[in-house]
């Protein structure tokens, strides 16, 4: 009798923590989401977010990398930055929000941001053997997302987890630093920001004074640890774009939090001269080196 009861109590133990959410669900909604205007949108996976007149951010705050999409519309076409994780359908959200023709550009082809770029079929890739690898889809990355800890919601009904990857898709036009592409009556520029990922690039809307800055900066812990990541090339590209700050209204970043004070590519920049000059102390998370400044950080190896 007596090891029956502890036996259910074990149970019940293991039941409560898997039923437990992750810390970092705690951190939700993030409180710059208050200030921001919701757009009604039918798939609750997402959540949509009118940052300026023609540019919605496209949030999937339910997995861990709270990966942000971009959707920027001109008088003639859209375009989207990014395509999420493919966890659940982003075109559809796209297409209750414009009627204009969409193409992609990719902030850099990590698997969170180009999760659903198989559904569309005018796609720009950076001309980089990394887009190329791929553009033929894989499965290890999406895969790691899924696992415990990652998620902070049940994932959409009929999503098939065993099977989730990242499906390949067809590059339709081949993208170079300096290209501009014009959406009528906004025109976005190209910036190659090659280090995080040697295709990362960044989007400046001159005009309005917008910088899509991809994973290049946002407010939290930006991933320097991989092997395609370039830390000259990261500081040369942070270099380039903070160059720019006078010029900017607004960051907005492809993780975590849609809109950033432009003031902060600066100080990302004397932030990672210090890194590299050991001058800064590093905490120990998950394995790597993480480098805090207030509310961003490195995460290197
Ligand atoms: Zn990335």
């Amino acid at each position: 009798m007596k090891r029956l009861f502890i036996v259910s109590l074990i149970i019940v133990f293991a039941i409560s923590l898997a039923a437990q959410q992750p810390e970092w669900c705690k951190k939700l909604p993030r409180p710059a989401y208050a200030k921001l205007e919701r757009v009604p949108n039918a798939d609750g996976w997402f959540q949509v977010y009118r940052i300026r007149p023609g540019v919605f951010a496209i949030y999937e705050p339910w997995q861990l990398e709270e990966v942000i999409s971009y959707l920027i519309l001109g008088s003639n076409r859209a375009l989207l930055f990014d395509t999420g994780m493919g966890i659940s359908n982003i075109q559809a959200v796209v297409a209750g929000l414009t009627r204009l023709p969409v193409s992609v550009v990719n902030s850099h082809t990590h698997n969170d941001h180009v999760g659903d770029n198989w559904r569309f079929n005018d796609i720009y890739g950076m001309d980089t053997d990394f887009t190329r690898t791929n553009a033929r889809g894989s499965k290890d990355d999406a895969q790691a997302e899924l696992a415990p800890g990652q998620l902070c919601r049940s994932l959409p009904e009929g999503f098939d987890a065993k099977a989730y990857s990242t499906k390949p898709f067809h590059i339709t036009h081949s993208l170079h630093d300096g290209d501009k592409i014009d959406l009528g009556g906004r025109r976005l520029k190209v910036i190659a920001t090659p280090g995080h990922t040697p295709d990362a690039i960044a989007l400046l809307d001159e005009k309005n004074g917008l910088l899509f800055t991809g994973d290049s900066f946002y407010l939290g812990p930006i991933y320097l640890y991989r092997p395609e990541t370039d830390l000259d090339a990261y500081v040369a590209s942070m270099q380039e774009l903070a160059a720019l700050t006078p010029h900017l209204q607004l960051l907005l970043p492809s993780h975590n939090v849609p809109v950033a004070e432009p003031a902060y590519l600066p100080k990302v920049v004397s932030a990672i001269q210090q890194v590299r000059r050991g001058q800064v102390k590093a905490i120990i998370t998950d394995g790597k080196h993480e480098y805090v400044f207030g509310d961003f950080s490195f995460l290197m190896r």
